[in-house]
């Protein structure tokens, strides 16, 4: 299927055949705004000046009644239960204001926020059903122009224009409404006219309660307000004098985004000649639409800034679209409205995403998707919960949370649709279930349930700071896995006995910039401080794959996941691993280090960082900075080309940690990010335990220390047989500490292991339940089981 491109001079022409009827008629009614920029520049005057957001509303009200000629100009604001609220009106009794409420739907300035559309009615009488309206006058007033002030695809609120007589208002006072509009928008969302609450309230809110099933990410109950996390963008500057600046910034987006679209579809040359790559190629020649920019650039010389500029012609194609009678072009001109937004995202790239003040007292987020660095935009102790329409166990962002300590559902399909902004919600992170806008009864259940389960926090805490031992005698060290400095300040509440993997990485994604040595060193040895001398692993930069650091430039690759990251960046940039030891070694004061290279593959990639490890100790003598006491290198095991080296690699490492969620999702060819394939295989199985006691067995042989440090070390289950396999070292996120310190006192290694052993030549696809079986039968205690 071939598709047209947009026939621009069809859609133009109609308008302007509209547009000069109208002006024919009302000569007068163009006169009106002969000059736009004037009144553009007076907004943006305002928008800058000193005044409460309330007197700058009703300036802009003032300005908007002398400028467009109205006889009313009215403001009226979204409040709770769908109900404009009339705020800021000149033309009309003041008694009126904040008194005036209309349902969303009801009469013509209900319409136009139900709608989302301009609406406008050249003589109200001309309607067959027109019942006269306070909002509206009650009848003193026949013509009527409303615009609906939108932001982020949320209706905030409708401005409206009445005059006494009719009058048709043409395209030129629509779209300056719909500028002035935009502005609105910005004022009302920067806080001061409507509580914040308010602001985030959208309009699903009011709807039934909703109950979603999905899988559990992370376990942990909360109650919280919905914040939808999709990125919208702030429109600092609407109104911009240099138009020629504007211009070039507008150049320079397109070019990003041609590059951007073009980069995806050279991407999907594997469907060349499919209609999948018809229609993105019919994208692509919809974003290099000269009408489009032309449209664009006459905006930016009415005044707008570039991103203004480019909402202000999505505005006006989507009423456009509305009108357009032929669906094909109607859907066409979705695609362009999607390329407003990226063009915008372009353009925008710099401005923040989330203003804190702006975020409720508890939140849970709900994301489509989200890098894990997006998390840390949250304030730590308002982030209650997240929920994904997708995700997995393993997703960075799911492990980030879970080490945040807030529950995690995931698979939670359509959960867009159902929920908005400011809706109370409770998330199961236990049985993977979410409820939306929920009944008092579900309420006051999970209220109770939370409360309980704080207190019997508060005991088991006391009880899991004892260091823990199996019934046959063995000393087991359970720490933790952390990446946050807030994760390091509840180490001792945790009862971790050190920590086994600091994710360097996650610092790194939260920084602006590469940070300098002196920066890395700061926080490396705020950390060392505050264990005070219990061990803690730093594992080096583990970015790329789904860890990307905004300021590094990485390729685009079709499966990072084999790519260019952790040690193999280090490899090729040897700068960035050499300042990283740098930044230990000064952090160290001292004291004794233990670094860990993740991602190892070859013997030779232990050998090079070790010479890049000893030429910073070298440089730091020379620089006269007290060298460590004593320096550990090991490596976490992960990619399975490891497993068949150990006999060489052992002797040249100071310990090993594996990692088994990318040892797992390597050796069995299964995405860790799949969900579909998730519980496909299982870590209890006999492969992987082979895989498992044999790197335990070698270690041994060889006398150095080994860990796990992936996910299933605190699984209670999966941790009683690593402690049988020969594991005395299990670290896992903090939640789980107190799982593994229960269950290790309750089981006899000398019983289990030989019953383990009989197992690990089974055929079966999974030992779990035999193994839990086990365990029943003997009493160890399995306090978590997914
Ligand atoms: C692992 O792969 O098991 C691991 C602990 O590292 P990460 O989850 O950070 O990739
Ligand atoms: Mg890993």
């Amino acid at each position: 299927m071939k598709l047209d491109p947009i026939n621009w001079s069809v859609i133009s022409s109609a308008a302007t055949a509209r547009r000069e009827r109208r002006a024919s008629e009302f000569v007068e009614a163009q006169m009106a705004f002969a000059a736009p920029k004037k009144l553009l520049a007076a907004l943006r005057d305002i928008m800058a000046g000193e005044a409460v957001p309330d007197a700058k509303l009703s300036e802009i009200i003032d300005l908007v009644a002398r400028e467009l000629r109205g006889d009313v100009c009215a403001c009226f604001i979204m409040r709770p239960g769908e109900m404009l609220e009339l705020f800021s009106a000149r033309g009309l009794p003041v008694e009126q204001l904040r008194q005036v409420k209309i349902h969303v739907g009801e009469g013509p300035i209900g319409d136009t926020a139900a709608t989302m559309l301009p609406l406008v009615q050249p003589d109200l009488l001309d309607l067959a059903q027109y019942t006269p309206r306070a909002e509206t006058g009650n009848g003193q007033f026949r013509a009527l122009a409303a615009v609906p002030i939108v932001r982020g695809g949320r209706v905030h609120g409708v401005l409206a224009l009445q005059n006494r007589l009719p009058r048709p208002y043409g395209d030129e006072v629509v779209e300056i409404m719909q500028t002035v509009a935009m502005v609105l928008a910005e004022l009302i969302v920067a806080g001061g006219l409507v509580a914040r609450q308010e602001i985030h309230a959208g309009y699903a809110s009011g709807k039934k309660p909703t109950h979603i099933e999905g899988v559990s990410l992370g376990r942990g109950l909360a109650i919280g307000t919905a914040v939808m996390y999709e990125p919208s963008l702030t429109m600092e500057n609407i109104v911009a004098d240099n138009s020629k600046e504007q211009k070039m910034r507008l150049r320079q987006a397109v070019a990003a985004m041609h590059a951007a679209i073009d980069g995806m579809l050279s991407k999907s040359r594997a469907l060349s000649g499919t209609e999948s790559h018809d229609i993105l190629e019919a994208y692509q020649m919809f974003a290099k639409d000269r009408g489009w920019m032309k449209r664009i650039e006459a905006a930016i010389e009415k005044g707008l800034s570039a991103e203004a500029a480019v909402a202000s012609v999505q505005n006006d194609t989507r009423v456009r679209m509305a009108q357009m009678p032929d669906r094909y072009i109607r859907e066409r001109l979705q695609d362009l409205e999607d390329l407003s937004n990226r063009l915008l995202s372009h353009l925008m790239r710099q401005s923040r995403i989330f203003q804190p003040e702006e975020q409720p007292e508890k939140i849970i987020l709900i994301a489509r998707s989200m890098g894990p660095a997006a998390l840390l935009d949250y304030d730590h102790k308002k982030l209650q919960g997240v929920i994904l329409e997708k995700g997995s166990h393993s997703n960075h962002v799911a492990i980030v949370a879970r080490a945040l300590g807030v529950p995690v559902v995931g698979q939670c399909a359509d959960i867009f649709a159902v929920v908005a902004n400011g809706d109370p919600v409770i998330i199961d992170g236990d049985r993977g279930d979410v409820y939306i806008r929920p009944s008092q009864y579900v309420s006051d259940l999970y209220s109770k349930s939370i409360e309980e389960r704080a207190s019997r926090t508060q005991l088991l805490r006391r009880q899991v700071q004892r260091q823990v031992t199996t019934k046959d005698g063995l000393d087991i060290s359970v720490q933790m896995n952390a990446g946050l400095m807030s994760e390091i300040d509840g180490l001792a509440l945790s009862g971790a006995d050190g920590v086994g993997l600091f994710r360097t990485e996650l610092a790194f994604m939260g920084w602006q910039k590469y940070p300098l040595v002196v920066k890395q060193a700061e926080l490396y040895s705020s950390i060392l401080d505050r264990l005070e001398g219990k061990p803690v692993v730093f594992r080096t930069l583990d970015i790329g794959g789904d860890k990307p650091l905004p300021y590094f430039k990485a390729p685009q690759e079709d499966n990072p996941a084999l790519g260019w990251r952790a040690v193999r960046i280090g490899m090729d940039r040897p700068a960035v691993l050499r300042t990283q030891f740098r930044a230990f070694i000064l952090a160290a004061k001292g004291r004794s280090l233990k670094i860990m290279l993740p991602f190892v593959t070859e013997v030779a990639e232990v050998d090079r960082a070790r010479t890049l490890l000893d030429m910073e100790l070298r440089r730091a003598e020379t620089n006269g900075v007290t060298v460590p006491e004593k320096i550990e290198l090991g490596v976490m095991l992960e990619v399975p080309a490891l497993l068949w080296q150990l006999d060489t690699l052992l002797p040249r490492v100071d310990f090993v940690s594996v990692g088994t969620n990318d040892l797992m999702q390597y050796l069995f060819a299964a995405d860790r990010g799949n969900h579909a394939i998730r519980n496909r295989y299982d870590a209890l199985s006999p492969a992987m335990l082979k895989v498992l006691a044999m790197i335990a067995d070698k270690c041994a042989a060889a006398d150095k220390p080994v860990s796990v440090c992936g996910e299933m070390a605190g699984q209670p289950l999966e941790a009683m047989v690593l402690v049988a396999l020969g594991y005395r070292t299990l670290s896992m996120s903090p939640q789980s500490i107190e799982a593994i310190k229960v269950m290790v006192p309750s089981i006899d290694t000398a019983v289990f292991k030989p019953y383990l052993a009989s197992l690990m030549d089974s055929r079966e696809h999974s030992l779990r339940e035999r193994l839990l079986s086990f365990a029943r039968d003997h009493n160890v205690t399995i306090t978590q089981e997914d």
